[in-house]
């Protein structure tokens, strides 16, 4: 099996002066966003996107020829250590290696096996408003609250919206599949129209595909700050309930944005996050698992 490392080699090459290679090579050509500015992205929003990442096995997309040429989806450092980003200096170091996007585990690596979150990934099918989007945010909540959970928002920086609820770390994952599977189970029975429980693009025209299953062990999701490697740079940015309403797309901050987002922010949108605690234990028992 795989173990965590700290990816200490990665954290001492940055501890000294850092060397950007290629600072002003276009990584979007529909923007013309460079490398210096992805670096800059990152550097200025460590102090939020680093929480998120915490103890966190991470898979990071390298895009060495912008995002544009080939991806690389990579789990791994060296063999087969998981990638762990122990500190600001490791993250620039990632970003210097062509790093765009960061995804996370739901497990921290002292405690591999066991789920600290489960999160919904609400995937829009062909012409779905962005209002049903919202709404449908809207009804996965009221669900998990009526099961126990609190649940957290963000953009995914793409076309959805990923709901979060931090767990305390009592259930594997495969009980948090479990838990998941059957809360998309219900939506799509109570609400046909609105909600798809099959991923296909067939299936989920005009509908919301919940994606259970990102709750998998070693599944990942676009971590809360991570930009994405799409047209646009689009960034998956947390946000209260409350301002819901007056988002328009998932993709509505981006690397161009975000940065003036944040440093109007009062308070951390997801300030109660942090000390939520919370199981799945109620839930099951009400879903008859
Ligand atoms: P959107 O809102 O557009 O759906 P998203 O980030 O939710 O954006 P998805 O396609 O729903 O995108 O999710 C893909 C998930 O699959 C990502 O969260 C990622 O962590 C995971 N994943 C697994 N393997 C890969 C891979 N090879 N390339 C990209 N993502 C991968
Ligand atoms: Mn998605
Ligand atoms: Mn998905």
């Amino acid at each position: 099996g795989s173990r965590a490392s700290t990816a200490a080699s990665v954290a001492q090459a940055s501890s000294g002066q850092l060397r950007i290679t290629h600072p002003e090579r276009v990584i979007d050509p529909s923007t013309g966003i460079t490398k210096i500015d992805l670096v800059r992205y990152y550097e200025s929003m460590a102090e939020w996107l680093m929480p998120h990442l915490g103890r966190r096995p991470v898979a990071i997309v390298r895009a060495p020829d912008g995002i544009d040429g080939q991806l690389f989806f990579q789990k791994h450092v060296e063999g087969d250590d998981l990638i762990v980003v122990p500190d600001a200096a490791a993250l620039m170091q990632f970003t210097q290696m062509n790093a765009v996007e960061f995804h996370t585990w739901n497990a921290q690596d002292d405690r591999l096996d066991r789920s600290d979150r489960v999160i919904f990934d609400l995937d829009p099918g062909e012409g779905v408003a962005w209002k049903q989007v919202a709404e449908a945010a809207g009804i996965v909540r009221a669900l998990l609250r009526e099961l126990g959970l609190q649940a957290w928002l963000k953009t995914s920086g793409g076309k959805g919206l990923h709901l979060v609820a931090p767990l305390d770390r009592r259930h594997d994952h495969a009980t948090a599949k479990r838990f998941s599977q059957a809360v998309v189970r219900h939506l799509t029975e109570t609400f046909p129209k609105r909600f798809s429980a099959k991923s296909g693009p067939k299936h989920r025209v005009g509908k919301i595909f919940p994606d259970y299953l990102r709750n998998g062990e070693g599944q990942t999701t676009a971590s809360a700050f991570s930009a994405r490697a799409r047209p646009g740079m689009g960034v998956s940015m947390p946000i209260a309930w409350d301002e819901l309403p007056e988002v328009k797309r998932g993709d509505q901050w981006t690397l161009a944005n975000a940065r003036d987002r944040m440093s109007f922010q009062k308070q951390d949108p997801w300030n109660d996050y942090w000390t939520c605690r919370q199981t799945l234990t109620r839930g099951m028992k009400l879903l008859g698992l």
